[in-house]
C-alpha cells in the first residue's frame, strides 16, 4: 500500500502522529527532497529504502511506489507541508488508481500555518478579514486568468502567496495594480519552523526592496493583508454578553 503523508513545514516534530507512525513503519520512503527536512528521515527504521524525488520524474517515482506495493511493502510518499497544496499528489493518486493500487492520504501542517505561527498572526480577524486567499504568481505553471493576483488583490482579504518569493517585483506590481494600498502590511517568512527561519515585515509598497535587502528569493511565503497589523474586533464567541449553545451571556 502507498501512503501519501504531509511532512509539515520543516520542524521534524510538526509531522502528525499518524504521519510519524507511517514513516516509522515504512519499507520504502520517497521524499520531496527540495523542501522536506531530511531530519524527518531519522524516524525511518533501519533498512528502509529512501529515495529523494528531487532528481526523479513522475514515472520514476511511480516505478518505486509500484514496485514496493507489488512486493507487499508499505511505501510512504512524503510531501512538504500538506500535499493538497502545490503538492502534485493528484497525478500520483490517479496513476495508482489506474493500476488498482490502494493508497491513503495523511494531511500535514502547511507552511502557511507554520508562517502564521512564526508571525503570531491570525488570518481571520473579526472586522478585518474573514477570508484567506491562497495563490501564487504564474511560473512555468500557468495561473487561470480569473485568478490573476491583481484580480484577487481587489478583495482586500488576507493572502498567502506560495512559489512567488523569486518574483517580488512582479508580486508587488500586481498587488498595487489590484488596488492594494502601498501601506498594506506584508511579511516574508523564509523557512518557517526550520532552525534558520527568518521573518521580514514590510508593506506592499516596500515588498521587493525588503526581500532584496534580506536576500530572500525562495522557500518563503509572502503574506499580505491588514490581519498583520490592523486593529480588530474581539470574537463574539468569547464575548461575555454573547449567548451560545454552551454558555448563557450576561448583559
Ligand atoms: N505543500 C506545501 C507547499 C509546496 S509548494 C505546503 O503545504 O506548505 C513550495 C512553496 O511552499 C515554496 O515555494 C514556499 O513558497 C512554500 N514553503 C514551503 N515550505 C516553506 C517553509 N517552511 N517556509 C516558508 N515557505 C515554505
Amino acid at each position: 500500500m502507498v501512503h501519501f503523508v504531509g511532512a509539515g513545514p520543516g520542524a521534524p516534530d510538526l509531522i502528525t502522529l499518524r504521519g510519524a507512525r507511517l514513516l516509522a513503519e515504512a519499507d520504502v520512503v520517497v521524499y520531496a527532497g527540495s523542501l522536506v527536512n531530511p531530519a524527518l528521515l531519522a524516524q525511518c527504521r533501519d533498512g528502509c529504502a529512501v529515495y529523494n524525488s528531487a532528481g526523479m520524474t513522475l514515472d520514476e517515482v511511480l516505478a518505486v511506489l509500484l514496485a514496493a506495493d507489488a512486493a507487499g511493502q508499505q511505501a510512504v510518499r512524503l510531501h512538504t507541508g500538506d500535499g493538497a497544496l502545490y503538492g502534485a499528489i493528484r497525478e500520483q493518486m490517479d496513476a495508482l488508481s489506474a493500476r488498482g493500487v490502494a493508497y491513503d492520504v495523511t494531511p500535514g501542517v502547511s507552511s502557511l500555518f507554520g508562517a502564521a505561527a512564526a508571525l503570531g498572526a491570525e488570518f481571520t480577524l473579526p472586522g478585518v478579514s474573514q477570508s484567506l486567499i491562497v495563490t501564487r504568481l504564474p511560473g512555468r505553471t500557468a495561473v487561470p486568468e480569473g485568478e490573476a493576483l491583481r484580480e484577487l488583490a481587489k478583495h482586500g482579504a488576507s493572502m498567502a502567496l506560495f512559489l512567488s518569493a523569486g518574483m517580488l517585483e512582479k508580486t508587488q506590481a500586481q498587488l498595487l495594480a489590484g488596488g492594494c494600498d502601498p501601506d498594506t502590511p506584508a511579511a516574508l517568512v523564509y523557512r518557517a519552523t526550520w532552525p534558520d527561519e527568518r521573518i521580514v515585515r514590510c508593506t506592499v509598497g516596500t515588498l521587493a526592496r525588503a526581500g532584496e535587502a534580506a536576500g530572500i528569493t525562495k522557500t518563503a511565503l509572502i503574506l499580505v493583508g491588514r490581519f498583520l497589523d490592523a486593529p480588530y474586533e474581539k470574537s463574539k464567541l468569547y464575548d461575555p454578553s454573547f449567548t451560545t449553545g454552551f454558555r448563557e451571556g450576561k448583559p
